[in-house]
């Protein structure tokens, strides 16, 4: 037995099923395109950069309580 251990849906501390926010910032983790060049001439330029507000999870889990926006 493996540590198999999903992170879903967990409890807020005020006891409320919490709910996964998608980042904002980026797509899949990843927040922009960057291949070290300052003009890039990529044919097709894929996000790279891993997102700095997420830290590339791709969001994170909020309490439906407090994030009332
Ligand atoms: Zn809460
Ligand atoms: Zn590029
Ligand atoms: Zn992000």
């Amino acid at each position: 037995m493996n540590s198999e251990i999903d992170e879903h849906e967990p409890l807020h501390d005020c006891g409320t099923l919490m709910m996964w926010v998608d980042c904002y910032n980026c797509e899949e983790g990843y927040s922009y395109h960057d291949c070290g060049e300052d003009t890039c001439c990529c044919l097709d330029p894929e996000n790279n950069v891993r997102c700095d507000i997420c830290r590339g999870a791709t969001g994170w889990w909020g309490c439906p309580k407090v994030s009332s926006r």
